[in-house]
C-alpha cells in the first residue's frame, strides 16, 4: 500500500528506513515528498541555502534499486536529511552562511556527509545556520535568518529557530526533513532543538570526525544528529559517528549499537541535578519543567541526587574567550587566495586583497569573535586572559569528574528560556550570549549532552531539558533521554502558516 506524500513527511528516521526496507513505500516516494515539502517551505521560513532535489532522488533510485536487488541496506537507508551548510560536500557548494565562503565548491566531502551517504541516507540540501556557526539564534547568517515554524500563542511575531543550526531545528520540526546534522561548538545543537521541539545530541568531543567540517573552534566543535525523537538520534549518530584518521582528535573506538541498546528504564541509576544551575529570576516554565525532568526521572526509576558544578558561573566567559581565540586562529585562511571570495581592489598589493577581502567576506559577529580572539590572545593579554580561560576550562570538567564519581548522568534545562523574537536580542551580544549558558560548561568539557522536549511554556513554546553524560556515555544519555520523551508526551508542533 502505497502512502500519500503528505503522510510519508509525518515519518522519522526509524519509520522511513523500516518502511522504505519492508516494501512499504520507495525511497523515491520519500525523497520526493520531502523535496516537495521543503520548496513550499522555503519562502517563508528560509531554513536551506540551497535546495538539492536532485541529491536525495539520485540517493533514493540507490537505495530503491539496491534492495530490488536483494542488497544489504544501511543504517539511514532512503532516509533524506538535511545537511548543515557548515559540512564540505563535493561538487555542492558551502558557504558557512558566510560571503567569504561564497562560490567555495568543495573538491572533498566531509568525513561525516560521506558516512552519512555511505549509510544510504540522500541530501535534500544545504541547511542555513549562523555565519561559521557564530550565533545562537541565525541572524548572523549572510543569507537572512531562518524563520522559526513556531509562534506564539496569538501572535504572528516571528521567532528564532535558535542557533547556530537552526536552519536545522527549524526543518526538522517543520517537517520538511525527517532529520538533520547539526554542529555544536557552546551549545548549537541543543539550543535549537530545545527552541524547536526536537531531540538532538552532541556525542563525546571526537565521536565524529571534525574532517571537512568548517572549523570554528577545533577543540569545542562536534557534530551531532538533530531528530524528531531519541532513537532517530541514536540511528542518526551511529551513521555519523567513527575513528577518522584524518582527524587527529578523533575517537579510535568502535561505534556502540546505540539504537538497539536503548533502553529508558534507569533503575540502579543517579541523576545529577546540579544547584549552580538554578539561577536567580530563573524563567518560572524552565524551573517547572526542570522539576517535571526530576519527577520523570524519578518515575523510571532513577534516585536523585543534589550535585555541585562550582564553576559553572565562569563557564560562559571562558567559553567566550577560548572559542574566539581559536577562531581567529581558524579563520586566518580565508585570505583571498584560497576560498572563495577574493576582493582585488585596482593597483591593490596583497596586503591589500587580504584586509579588503576579510572586510567584504565576514558580517559583523564574525570579524567581533575575530577581534576578541586576536586581543586575548596577543602578548600583552595572553596569561590575563587566554590562560586563565583554559585554567578555568580545567576546573570545570574536573567539576564534572567529580560530579560523575556519584552520578550516571546529568539533568538540566537547554536554555534559560523559550525561543525569542527575532530582531529581540541580536543589538545585545551579551544578552545573546547569556543565552548558552547551560550549554557551554559540557562543551568545555567535551561530554556527550543531549536536548529532548520537555513541554511548553505559557506562550505555547517548546522548552527543551539537557542531560549530560560521562565521557563515552552517550548510552547513558539517550537512555535518560528515552525516560523523560515517553513520559513527557510531547506531541505539540508548529501549526503550518508556510
Ligand atoms: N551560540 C554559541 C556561539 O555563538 C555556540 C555556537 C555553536 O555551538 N556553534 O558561539
Amino acid at each position: 500500500m502505497s502512502k500519500t506524500d503528505n503522510a510519508l513527511t509525518e515519518l522519522g528516521v526509524a519509520a522511513i528506513r523500516d518502511g522504505v526496507a519492508s516494501g512499504t513505500f520507495t525511497a523515491a516516494e520519500v525523497a520526493a515528498a520531502f523535496n516537495t515539502a521543503a520548496a513550499e517551505a522555503q519562502g517563508a521560513l528560509n531554513a536551506f541555502i540551497k535546495l538539492t532535489p536532485e541529491k536525495a532522488l539520485e540517493a533514493a533510485a540507490k537505495v530503491d534499486a539496491a534492495r530490488a536487488a536483494g542488497q544489504p541496506l544501511g543504517k539511514m537507508a532512503g532516509v533524506p536529511i538535511g545537511m548543515k551548510d557548515l559540512f564540505a560536500t563535493c561538487g555542492t557548494e558551502t558557504t558557512a552562511a558566510s560571503k567569504i565562503l561564497e562560490g567555495f565548491v568543495p573538491p572533498y566531502e566531509s568525513t561525516v556527509s560521506q558516512k552519512l551517504w555511505d549509510a544510504g541516507a540522500g541530501m535534500l540540501g544545504k541547511l542555513n545556520l549562523d555565519q561559521f556557526a557564530m550565533g545562537s539564534s541565525n541572524e548572523t547568517s549572510a543569507f537572512g535568518n531562518v524563520i522559526s515554524p513556531w509562534r506564539r500563542e496569538g501572535s504572528t511575531a516571528e521567532l528564532a529557530p535558535g542557533g547556530s543550526s537552526g536552519g536545522s531545528s527549524a526543518a526538522v520540526s517543520a517537517r520538511i526533513a525527517p532529520a538533520a546534522t547539526g554542529t555544536d561548538t557552546g551549545g548549537s545543537i541543543r539550543q535549537p532543538a530545545a527552541f524547536t521541539g526536537i531531540s538532538g545530541i552532541k556525542p563525546t568531543y571526537g565521536r565524529c570526525s571534525r574532517w571537512g567540517i568548517v572549523a570554528f573552534a577545533s577543540s569545542l566543535d562536534q557534530a551531532g544528529p538533530m531528530a524528531r525523537d531519541v532513537r532517530d538520534c541514536a540511528i542518526m549518530l551511529e551513521a555519523m559517528a567513527g575513528f577518522d584518521p584524518k582527524d587527529s582528535t578523533s575517537l579510535n573506538m568502535p561505534v556502540p549499537a546505540w539504537e538497539t541498546s536503548l533502553n529508558a528504564d534507569l533503575r540502579g541509576k543517579k541523576v545529577g541535578i546540579p544547584r549552580e544551575y538554578r539561577m536567580d529570576g530563573m524563567d518560572a516554565d524552565v524551573a517547572r519543567a526542570w522539576d517535571d525532568g526530576i519527577a520523570w526521572l524519578k518515575d523510571a526509576g532513577a534516585e536523585i541526587v543534589d550535585i555541585n558544578l562550582a564553576h559553572t558561573k565562569y563557564a560562559l566567559p571562558a567559553y567566550y574567550i577560548i572559542a574566539p581565540a581559536e577562531a581567529s586562529s581558524n579563520l586566518a585562511r580565508y585570505d583571498g587566495v584560497r576560498y572563495g571570495l577574493r576582493d582585488l581592489p585596482q593597483g591593490a598589493g596583497l596586503q591589500d586583497m587580504y584586509a579588503a577581502t576579510r572586510a567584504a567576506g565576514f558580517g559583523a559577529e564574525v570579524r567581533r569573535r575575530i577581534l576578541i580572539g586576536t586581543y586575548v590572545l596577543s602578548a600583552g593579554f595572553y596569561d590575563a586572559y587566554y590562560t586563565q580561560a583554559q585554567k578555568v576550562r580545567t576546573l570545570i570538567s574536573r567539576d564534572f569528574m567529580d560530579a560523575f564519581q556519584t552520578v550516571d548522568v546529568i539533568l538540566a534545562p537547554t536554555a534559560p528560556t523559550a525561543a525569542f523574537g527575532l530582531g529581540e536580542m541580536v543589538s545585545d551580544p551579551l544578552a545573546m550570549y547569556l543565552n548558552d549558558v547551560f550549554a557551554v560548561p559540557a562543551s568545555l568539557a567535551g561530554l556527550p549532552a543531549m536536548s529532548v522536549p520537555a513541554g511548553l511554556d505559557r506562550q505555547g513554546l517548546p522548552l527543551g531539558l539537557q542531560l549530560i553524560g560521562r565521557p563515552f556515555d552517550e548510552q547513558g544519555v539517550l537512555d535518560a533521554g528515552l525516560a523523560i520523551e515517553s513520559r513527557a508526551g510531547f506531541t505539540a508542533r508548529p501549526a503550518k502558516w508556510w
